[in-house]
């Protein structure tokens, strides 16, 4: 049996750098050409943590939103048009929006009327990707909308998977499956591949396609080892949760302290609240602190990813994908890794 590895089991070795000043980094993603990205982040398409807020913030700082599918065919389509001519009201070039479809029912009906209201990317959203429905749903989209249209497609955690969805055309293909933080595909069927090694083998495709690591992305150090291993962006939902641009309302404790919903799509709650009951469920529910605007978190991960080029001495994603080099750490080396002073909160 094989031993796979994850985000903690692994760190990345510093390099020589000649790069003074984090400003000489771009961040910028090329996703096979036909859609680019000023950094490398995208935000989940779920229903507490995608709407026309996060599209419009994540989309002016550069990188973008898919407006999750867990609502009206109208709804959804006027939540992109929104996100859209915001960005356009504030006079900067038109912003990147994507949108989820389904791969069942009115999904053609869905995806015409979401390219209708100017979307600039569609995202087939499933949680097993390498999967017949899939792959009909792609050939679908793609006879119906040509080659212009980025379609990205998902989720798969093999090579295998990720040639096949590109073959059936696919230019993007979100990589991961089990290892969201609201997730309990693993737990509930036992299936999954740890999120790292999931990327590393995914990134062998001699396709041209993009590959986005999806779900289990705790902070800027683990989306630059994404990177590292050959990810083109890094697609996150617990990362932005709690902040001011998800869906929800903050919910007030007498205590004062304040929070709001974070859930999985296959959570019993998402399942209740979409189509009024539930069958088999993969994932949680949870309260997340309030964490005001997403945008300083985006600037903080920003940051992060940018020092972590240069520890490698890398000024592109490029760069990064050739020179990055990743070194084993034992249970102590992780004990060393994390903050350990002894202390009392301050
Ligand atoms: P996180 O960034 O670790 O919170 O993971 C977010 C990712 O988890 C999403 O982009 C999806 O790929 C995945 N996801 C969302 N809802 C569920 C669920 O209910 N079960 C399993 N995975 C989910």
């Amino acid at each position: 049996m094989q031993e796979l590895l994850s985000y903690d089991d692994v760190l990345l070795l510093p390099q020589y750098s000649d790069i003074r000043s984090r400003s000489e980094i771009s961040l910028q993603a090329n996703l096979t050409n036909k859609l680019f990205l000023n950094m490398p982040i995208i935000s989940s398409p779920m229903d507490t943590i995608s709407e026309t807020a996060m599209a419009v913030t994540l989309g002016t700082q550069g990188g973008t939103a898919i407006i999750h599918r867990y609502n009206s065919i109208e709804s959804q389509s006027r939540m992109v048009s929104m996100a859209r001519d915001i960005a356009t009201a504030h006079n900067t070039d038109s912003i990147i929006v994507g949108a989820a479809v389904g791969v069942t029912d009115d999904f053609m009906n869905r995806a015409i009327s979401l390219v209708e209201a100017n979307v600039t990317f569609l995202c087939i959203d499933v949680a097993h990707g390498h999967h017949i429905n899939v792959k009909e749903a792609l050939q679908r989209l793609r006879s119906e909308f040509g080659e212009d249209m980025h379609l990205m497609a998902g989720n798969v955690a093999t090579l295998e998977g990720v040639n096949a969805l590109a073959d059936w055309g696919a230019d993007s293909v979100r990589c991961n499956i089990g290892g969201g933080s609201i997730c309990s595909t693993r737990i509930q069927t036992g299936h999954g591949i740890p999120g790292l090694h999931t990327i590393f083998d995914c990134a062998k495709t001699d396709r041209n396609v993009a590959i986005i690591a999806d779900g289990g992305i705790r902070n800027s150090g683990d989306a630059v080892k994404a990177l590292a291993a050959g990810a083109d962006a890094v697609m996150c939902g617990s990362l932005f949760a709690g902040t001011d641009e998800t869906p929800g309302k903050v919910q007030e404790e007498t205590d004062g302290t304040r929070w709001k919903v974070y859930r999985g799509m296959a959570s019993k709650e998402a399942q209740v609240s979409w189509r009024g009951s539930y069958s088999s469920y993969e994932g949680v529910s949870a309260q997340v602190p309030y964490r005001g605007s997403v945008r300083h978190i985006l600037e903080d991960l920003e940051r992060g990813i940018r020092s972590g080029l240069s520890y490698s001495g890398c000024r592109t994603l490029d760069e990064l994908h050739a020179r990055a080099k990743f070194i084993r750490q034992t249970g102590a080396g992780q004990q060393e890794s994390g903050t350990h002073i002894r202390r009392r909160s301050l």
